[in-house]
């Protein structure tokens, strides 16, 4: 049976490679070659920014759409690095230096709430037919940046179903309630039930109450957000849309190609779930490479954005005792500037046992992956997570705090899912150094085993982190949202 293509229209405020400032960027350029294998064909919305317009090869003007939040705007359309765009040329808006959401200093945009909501206005008139011999079947917004577009369907007149996806609810767009005419929304929709959000405008609550249906990047996250307790204020709204059935999790994949053990060049060797002897001269070019004293115990990995959410916090208040029980560490990491000068003090302290490299770095990431024994991520709170399933594939067995897609990917080594084969990591209980301590020790006593420990390897190298039973359940859920709006 061959399903009837179906024409999507994705909208994203970042997307890898042309600007990337986390998961989102990730996903959003990941979805549509994976959909492309359901039958679903995706057109990309993004921002003009100019990252975006150097890159469209024989982009063209395929519609006028000023004047736009107050300056003059067309729609250009082509394709970018085997991406399908279409993007909102509004100079006014998005030709800057700096990144997507902020000045090179780190202060947002001034005009973020203009800016953003642009770009779900122009998702509206494209799903009402402003460009030419286009027309999509149904939007996917995703995050805050994007949300508005279901308001605008609501309050402006439109028919394309509309599925909102939430990568992280830390990010909600709130904004003062004056800014209801520049939007272009009417009084009418600043109601519980349209955008009102806590007496101003909230672009995610928008998108929340009003989309046909609206994901998250994992199932366990999708009921962590509908509670008082997980929900950041939205708990109370998100619980009522789960209860209508119209809340639901679809896991985050990872580029298989770019994350292929067996043919990456930016390791020392290459190796793969068949034939796993390679990892031990990656381990050793680890070792070289961030000054450890060599085959010395464990080498705890980590690759994360240094904040509160990863919750690092808490591991470099039990590092000390870690290194006491034989790990090393090697960390990758940027952010907050009392986590970097945390673990770099740490560093000086144990220069043979603890290296830290500050920064972003694709190669470091990689190579961290390819030769540690163990990749920590303690999360606070994790929609998702990639770097657990850039370990699993990579071989180094991920301890991962019992949180969101954490939960949901790694499958803790107890001894039930070690005798049934099943066990692919550690997990621990969030938010408590202990715990997290505890996991850590669990884990090197696992390491200590060698049959038991190859086994562990052998399990998390084999397990699926493909987009491909995702890009499946995205593909049903379009469907069967379109089915509803049509019955
Ligand atoms: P988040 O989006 O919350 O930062 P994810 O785990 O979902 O966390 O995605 C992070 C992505 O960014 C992963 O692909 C990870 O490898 C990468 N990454 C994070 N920090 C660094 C860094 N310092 N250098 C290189 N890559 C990094």
């Amino acid at each position: 049976m061959t399903a009837s293509r179906l024409r999507v229209l994705s909208v994203a405020s970042e997307i890898y490679p042309l600007v990337k400032t986390g998961g989102l960027a990730d996903v959003a350029g990941a979805l549509p070659a994976a959909l492309a294998a359901e039958g679903v064909q995706v057109v990309t919305l993004v921002p003009g920014y100019p990252a975006v317009l150097d890159a469209l090869e024989g982009g063209r003007e395929v519609a006028r759409l000023d004047p736009l939040m107050g300056g003059s705007a067309r729609l250009v359309g082509g394709r970018a690095r085997g991406l399908d765009l279409l993007a909102v040329d509004a100079p006014h808006l998005y030709a800057r230096g700096g990144g997507p959401y902020a000045d090179a200093s780190g202060a947002d945009w001034p005009d973020n709430a203009e800016r953003f909501a642009a770009l779900a206005l122009a998702a509206h008139r494209i799903g009402g037919g402003l460009v030419a011999r286009y027309r999509p079947d149904l939007i996917h917004a995703h995050d805050w940046q994007a949300a508005l577009v279901a308001a605008y369907r609501r309050f402006a007149g439109g028919a394309v179903p509309v599925v909102t996806t939430i990568h992280n609810l830390a990010f909600q767009g709130r904004y003062p309630r004056e800014l209801l005419g520049t939007l272009g929304l009417p009084e009418a929709a600043m109601t519980i039930d349209g955008v009102e959000y806590y007496g101003g405008i909230g672009f995610l609550k928008a998108g929340i109450a009003l989309s046909d249906h609206v994901t998250t990047v994992s199932p366990t996250y999708a009921d962590e957000i509908a509670t008082e307790a997980g929900g950041m204020g939205l708990g109370g709204l998100l619980a009522a849309r789960a209860a209508q059935g119209r809340l639901g999790g679809i896991l985050n994949g990872i580029d298989t190609t770019a994350w292929d053990p067996a043919a990456d060049t930016l390791l020392a060797r290459p190796f793969s779930a068949a034939d796993p002897s390679g990892r031990a001269a990656n381990r050793a070019a680890l070792e070289a490479e961030f000054g450890l004293e060599p085959d010395a115990g464990p080498i705890i990995g980590v690759v994360s954005r240094l904040t509160g959410q990863k919750g690092l916090d808490l591991f470099l208040d039990v590092l000390p005792q870690a290194v006491a029980a034989g790990a090393r560490l090697a960390l990758l990491g940027a952010g907050e500037p009392a986590l970097e000068h945390g673990f770099r003090a740490a560093a000086a302290q144990h220069p043979r046992r603890i290296g830290v490299a500050i920064g972003y770095d694709e190669g470091k990431a990689h190579r961290i992956q390819a030769g540690s024994d163990l990749l920590l991520v303690p999360s606070r709170f994790e929609p998702c997570g990639l770097t657990q399933l850039c370990a699993l594939r990579y071989g180094a067995v991920p301890a991962v705090s019992r949180v969101g897609g954490l939960a949901d990917t790694v499958v803790d080594a107890n001894p039930m899912a070690l005798a049934a084969g099943a066990a692919t990591g550690i997990q621990f209980g969030p938010d408590s150094a202990d715990a997290l301590l505890a996991g850590l020790r669990r884990g090197f006593r696992l390491h200590a085993d060698r049959a038991t420990w190859q086994r562990l390897q052998a399990n998390a190298m084999t397990t699926d982190v493909s987009w491909a039973r995702s890009a499946r359940l995205y593909a049903e859920l379009f469907r069967s949202v379109m089915r509803r709006a049509r019955g």
